[in-house]
């Protein structure tokens, strides 16, 4: 698509060479991006690119890091077991990403090495326009436009673009792409993307300390934080329902399923629930029972926040006798296995919410029902790379690794 024409009022053009000097000086140093002088690793590239889709830098750096040492490498990662994938991924969320990585991994390990251009990139699981021209251009030093969110709301403000997203896309992409300079398309990719994460931030831009102030119409109008426009999403519909956490007396294993490999959280690893609707009633929750046994409702309610709706689950306990069998289609895991199960984020909080609980009712009964928030914020759409970096989404995993890794209670001898 040609680049639209600029509109009248624009006060004058951008140019690369002046977002350039600025990134120059201004860079971010990430794990995952080269130094100046270094050649990009297509994997690191990729790996980064796929993990900081709707996610945070914060939230992906120790994901990185992680993935790094267990998968060194592309052929590493087409190697391994998808289970271990999974695991490695859990807590990371919007897991049909991990199990498109570990698709492309082997389409890539069988090619021999990641296609270099924008086009062979998009024919890889996973890879849509965005991450292909990422690629292309920070990898491959290739003239490709890659637009992420901060990006999209820098060209919106540079000039002044009234369609809506996602209807806006298109032009924004070809605007972007008329600005990409012959000479180092890929510094320029990471420079706006930067651009948008330090300086052009969705609230408060520092515009006073922007290389293209002069030529951003948005500003000029002082109407910058009014852009990108947007349709006001509708909040999704709260769902209900409960979860079945399981204790097997003697080994003090948990209850564990597997997910369908279709849906929401696909293929992960979870105590037993309900289905989750908006008129899930918990008094009849017991109905949804895995098997069985003397259950107690936990006081609070689990709260977690996915892209499209609300949850609350209220929680069942129960303990079984010591050697009791799992019902078919389920598993005990050993607590110290825990951490090797593809848990997501929602399911690390129903087991601390219900570990924690139990902890607390061997001192004391509690007295009443106290509201327990566990909730987490919305993951961040579209995919922001903000700085100075936000908090981490609020998934307690911490919790759970520290429940499942207290040791025994001493004996005090004295
Ligand atoms: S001048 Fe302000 S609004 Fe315009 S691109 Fe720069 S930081 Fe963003």
């Amino acid at each position: 698509m040609p680049a639209p024409a600029q509109k009248s009022r624009a006060p004058g053009r951008p140019n690369a060479s002046d977002l350039l000097v600025w990134y120059d000086r201004h860079r971010r140093v990430l794990p995952w991006r080269a130094l100046p002088g270094e050649r990009p690793d297509p994997y690191r590239v990729w790996l980064s690119e796929v993990m900081l889709q709707q996610t945070t830098i914060a939230a992906v750096k120790p994901y990185f890091s992680k993935f790094l040492e267990l998968f060194p490498d592309v052929a590493a990662l087409a190697a391994a077991a998808e289970e271990r994938v999974m695991s490695a991924w859990a807590g990371l969320g919007y897991y049909s990403r991990a199990r498109n990585l570990h698709a492309c991994a082997r389409a890539v390990a069988a090619l021999g090495a990641f296609p270099n251009t924008e086009e062979g990139l998009r024919k890889l699981p996973g890879i849509g326009a965005y991450t292909a021209g990422a690629i292309a251009a920070i990898a491959f030093d290739r003239p490709a436009a890659a637009v992420d969110g901060n990006v999209e709301r820098v060209m919106t403000r540079l000039f002044a673009i009234e369609t809506t997203l996602p209807a806006a896309r298109p032009e924004i992409r070809a605007l972007t792409l008329a600005l990409v300079p012959r000479d180092r398309p890929g510094d320029f990719a990471q420079a706006v993307m930067d651009l948008g994460a330090t300086i052009c931030t969705p609230k408060r831009p520092a515009c006073a300390l922007c290389p293209w102030m002069a030529p951003c119409v948005a500003r000029a109008e002082g109407l910058q934080e009014t852009f990108p426009r947007k349709i006001k999403k509708e909040k999704g519909v709260l769902r209900k329902g409960a979860a079945f956490v399981v204790v097997r007396a003697g080994d003090e294993a948990i209850l564990l399923r597997t997910r369908p490999p279709e849906g929401l959280l696909g293929s992960m690893a979870e105590p037993p629930t309900s289905a989750w609707t908006h008129d899930y009633d918990p008094a009849k929750g017991l109905l949804d029972a895995p098997l069985d046994a003397r259950w107690k409702r936990l006081p609070g309610i689990v709260k977690h926040v996915f892209t499209h709706f609300p949850l609350e689950l209220t929680v069942f306990s129960a303990r079984v006798a010591s050697g009791a069998g799992a019902p078919a289609g389920m598993r005990f895991t050993a607590r110290a296995g825990l951490d090797a199960e593809p848990l997501p984020g929602v399911m690390k909080k129903v087991l601390a919410h219900a570990l924690e609980v139990k902890a607390a009712s061997s001192v004391s009964e509690p007295k009443a029902e106290t509201p327990v928030d566990l909730a987490t914020p919305s993951e961040p759409e579209p995919p922001p790379r903000r700085a100075p970096i936000p908090k981490p989404p609020r998934t307690r995993p911490s919790d759970l690794a520290r429940i499942v890794k207290k040791p025994p209670k001493a004996t005090r001898k004295s």
